[in-house]
């Protein structure tokens, strides 16, 4: 993860605060992972800021393609399950072969709906490259033009009757989550069309860490031996997400912050107001 949506701040105080004190941890392979654009000169204290991607990955009219030019994931899926193709790492080539990824747009997505900040018919912004035709792209981006060509015939095959067989995109009420609720047959799914087109890089990002201290049910803080540390909590991105691996939709991150939190507080005052008889 290279590209992170949260705050520049956040470099991993609570992590260091938690192991000095023998705290047993967990996840810390995982994360909230999201695919991340960038708007160069979007900077806090000298550090760049990177957006999360939704409708650009979710809306008819769009694909993102690996640095081979090729389709790797379907793009609707939810930011934290899609991200995890950017981890994929290929053997033969020894290298993560979907980084850099693009998503590839044609004229009409930017005329009909916002890409990142740019609202539709708005005057195409610097950070979208773009060209007249598919091989002038794939030039400009360093993809293979023939892939990038045949990746993009091959998706408008189907995607004319709603249909996405290989990523099996639009097949699922998420993947409409961020579609157009007005496009034919299939809100997240639709051919590109004419030039001219554009390609916005997408960074792996992530909007919060999964990885930290063992909490118990109270959320005490458990030491290597399972056992609480006394008085200590944590709840939020400190606390290892109970989530594990995965991502079941909105509020993944901010609910078992409340919940735990909730928990904690309430554990907390009873232990403070206990008195020995
Ligand atoms: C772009 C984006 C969109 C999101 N959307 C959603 C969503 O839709 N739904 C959802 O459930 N979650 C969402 N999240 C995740 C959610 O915002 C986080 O899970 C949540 O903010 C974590 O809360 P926290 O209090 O644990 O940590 P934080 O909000 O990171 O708070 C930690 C605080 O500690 C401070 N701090 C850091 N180091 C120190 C130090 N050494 N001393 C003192 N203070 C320190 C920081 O400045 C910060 O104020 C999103 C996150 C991002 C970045």
């Amino acid at each position: 993860m290279t590209a992170p949506a949260s705050l520049p701040l956040s470099t991993g105080d609570g992590l260091k605060m938690v192991m000095k004190v023998g705290a047993d941890l967990a996840n810390l392979n995982e994360a909230f992972w999201v695919p991340t654009v960038k708007i160069e000169g979007e900077e806090f204290e000298g550090t760049q800021l990177y957006r999360m991607t939704r409708g650009e990955r979710s809306l008819p009219g769009s694909i993102m393609v690996n640095k081979h030019g090729k389709r790797f994931v379907n793009e609707a899926a939810n930011y934290n399950d899609t991200s995890k193709a950017f981890h994929y790492f290929d053997a033969v080539e020894y290298g993560y072969i979907n980084l850099p990824a693009w998503i590839i747009i044609d004229d009409e997505f930017t005329s009909k709906y916002t890409v990142v900040t740019s609202l539709p018919g708005e005057e195409n912004p610097d950070w979208l490259v773009k060209a007249d035709t598919i091989t002038e792209l794939a030039n400009k981006i360093e993809v293979n033009p023939e892939n990038l060509k045949n990746t993009v015939e091959s998706y408008n095959n189907h995607a004319l009757n709603g249909k996405d067989p290989e990523f099996h995109r639009g097949e699922s009420e998420y993947n409409w989550y961020y579609g157009d609720p007005e496009h034919p047959i299939n809100p997240s799914v639709g051919p590109i069309g004419k030039g001219p087109y554009y390609a916005l890089r997408v960074y792996p990002g992530a909007i919060g860490t999964k990885g930290d201290a063992v909490i118990n049910e109270h959320g005490q803080v458990l030491d290597v031996n399972e056992e609480p540390i006394p008085s200590l909590y944590a709840v939020g991105n400190v606390a290892a997400s109970i989530m594990g691996p995965g991502y079941p939709g909105a509020g993944s991150t901010l609910g078992p912050a409340v919940a735990f939190g909730y928990l904690a507080g309430n554990h907390a005052v009873k232990k403070a107001s206990y008195i020995p008889g």
